[in-house]
């Protein structure tokens, strides 16, 4: 246990702007108290034990989320998983193994890759986010077309319930022995248990790896020609499809070059001769539908510079306001949604010196996402007048993107943010997860007011 005051303030933030805000101006809510368990075993006589006393938990991974899902908002145990960082298990046949939930991310990347492998899951959180995040806060990485978001890339989980008992889930991720835990728990963001360890779905490292990047008159014929590149069974591993703003404001910024226009970013990898042909043949798809080849440069050079968006001097900083409205859709909905939106943010946030920049970044056979990012240059100096901006667009964006049939938030969860929007998009639904948040925590100390529960 960490009662020092520094230790619970230090842990006390993620990367949530209202909660930084707030910590500026020395109003933020911090923890009453650290606790590190050591093991699976000490998580759920904790939870136990606050379930008892009626005190509140947040489970903290790395803290990298930017939705205020480990912020202490009611005080009470800050739950630091990070002591849970054991790499066990590897199976070689079945390409799997164990990882706790205080894995660095990173550091399973470079354990996995001193062996020949891949967890396929690169968030640009990679050097931030631990395993327990990962799977909590339901993220995806920039290669999820190909292999999958984090809820395809797990065989089983053991999570801490409230009660204080440890469970397991089916030791193999596909069967027919009822619902799925694995994806009752994932997404759950400590609102139903905490999750100490999973057995995760490895790859080989890809034998070969390739590049390319196609312009675009505009946004509406890229989507069109990605979707049905996509559909005739091509799987590139990454593609992120830039509209003209994103294009200038990051493509542009991190690599120093007056690129301009749509531009489609395609990663392809896997062993050589499938990339090659997978590459040539995708290409070819899709100029034939209005697509220009514009050779392997830029992409690659996104690739070496991927992380750089995030880190200083590309990143915001505080007094900005800034914030990623991520939506995903169908392909039907996806385009009248982000225009919708767009068209919100340019109209109400221009005069605070806003730029509002989108790249659709995980493509699924039905659908896309798109990756909104706004930055306001000129918020008000009064920080009372700008988180009010702030909770209002959230509001009005969300509100906008359920009224386009579109769905609120692909990979970056809930936490306390979107915590107000999950009952209009659940409909009657909502009430399975209120019942299931009531049974497993009858106490209801488990990150509290976390997705709206
Ligand atoms: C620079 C940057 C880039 C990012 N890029 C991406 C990206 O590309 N893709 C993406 O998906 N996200 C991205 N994110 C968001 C964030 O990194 C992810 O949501 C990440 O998965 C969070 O992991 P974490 O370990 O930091 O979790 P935390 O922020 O510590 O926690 C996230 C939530 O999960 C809960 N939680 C944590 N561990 C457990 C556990 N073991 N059991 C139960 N609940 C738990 C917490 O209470 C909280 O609600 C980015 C964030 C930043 C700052």
């Amino acid at each position: 246990m960490l009662t020092d005051e520094e230790a619970r303030r230090e842990r006390s933030l993620d990367t949530y702007w209202k909660a930084m805000a707030l910590a500026k101006a020395g109003r933020n809510t911090v923890a009453d108290v650290v606790v590190q368990p050591r093991s699976a075993e000490e998580v759920a006589t904790t939870l136990a034990i606050a379930a008892e006393e009626g005190v509140p938990v947040v489970p903290r991974a790395g803290g990298s989320g930017s939705q205020g899902g480990a912020i202490p908002e009611p005080g009470g145990i800050l739950l630091d998983l990070s002591a849970l960082d054991q790499i066990e298990d590897l199976d070689e046949q079945a390409l799997t193994v164990r990882a706790g939930a205080g894995v660095p991310g990173l550091r399973l990347e470079e354990w996995l890759n001193e062996r020949g492998y891949m967890f396929p899951h690169y968030p640009a959180s990679l050097h931030l986010a631990q395993v327990g995040g990962y799977l909590a806060a339901k993220g995806s990485g920039v290669l999820s077309t190909k292999y999958g978001k984090i809820e395809d890339l797990v065989a089983s989980m053991r999570v801490a319930l409230p009660s204080g008992e440890l469970i397991e889930t089916v030791p193999i991720p596909r069967h027919a022995v009822g619902p799925d835990l694995n994806q009752l728990f994932i997404g759950s963001e400590g609102t139903l248990g905490v999750i100490t360890d999973a057995t995760l779905i490895l790859r080989p490292q890809p034998e070969h790896r390739a590049f390319r990047a196609v312009g675009f008159d505009d946004l509406a014929t890229g989507v069109e020609a990605i979707r049905k590149a996509l559909q005739a069974g091509w799987r590139p591993a990454a593609v992120r499809l830039h509209d003209p703003e994103a294009t200038r404001m990051n493509l542009a910024r991190i690599l120093d070059s007056d690129v301009s226009g749509v531009k489609a970013i395609l990663v392809f990898d896997g062993p050589q001769a499938l990339v090659e042909l997978e590459e040539r043949e995708m290409v070819k798809a899709l100029v034939a539908a209005g697509g220009r080849d514009e050779g392997p440069e830029l992409a690659q050079g996104w690739w070496e510079n991927r992380f750089k968006m995030y880190y200083p001097p590309f990143k915001p900083e505080l007094p900005q306001v800034w914030g990623t409205i991520d939506l995903a859709a169908t392909f039907s909905r996806i385009l009248p949604a982000w225009e919708a939106v767009r068209e919100l943010m340019l109209r109400d946030y221009s005069q605070y010196g806003l730029v509002f920049t989108g790249h659709f970044s995980h493509w699924y056979p039905w659908g896309t996402m798109v990756y909104g990012r706004f930055v306001l240059n000129e918020p008000p100096d009064d920080v009372d007048e700008a988180i009010r901006i702030y909770d209002e667009i959230w509001a009005r964006s969300s509100e906008v993107i359920l009224r386009e049939g579109a769905v609120i938030n692909d990979h970056h969860g809930v936490g306390l943010k979107l915590a107000g929007d999950l009952q209009a998009q659940y409909g009657a639904g909502w009430g399975v997860l209120k019942t299931l948040k009531g049974a497993l925590d009858p106490a209801g100390v488990m990150n509290p007011g976390k997705l709206g529960l």
